[in-house]
């Protein structure tokens, strides 16, 4: 199973500084996520050293609205709006 760091990632988007949450992904990859789409109980349980996957139509991930994230924008041809 994957490894449990215990602690949540949070971080400054390099391009525009704002807040990001790093989400891990079904692959087991981290995803930058915007701090307005975390819930309380995402916080809670990232206090708590348990993974928050990245759901989409939860969590935006920031390379959705970054300003600067053209450069990086990945294929996000598959949102739906709920
Ligand atoms: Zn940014």
């Amino acid at each position: 199973m994957s490894k449990n760091t215990g602690k949540h990632i949070m971080a400054n988007c390099k391009k525009c500084g704002k807040e990001i949450y790093f989400l891990k992904t079904k692959n087991d990859k981290l995803i930058p996520v915007n701090r307005d789409s975390i819930s309380v109980v995402d916080r809670i349980a990232m206090d708590n050293g348990r993974d928050v996957m990245f759901q989409y139509g939860t969590h935006i991930s920031h390379f959705a609205t970054c300003e600067f994230a053209v450069e990086f924008r990945i294929n996000q041809s598959k949102k739906e709006s709920k």
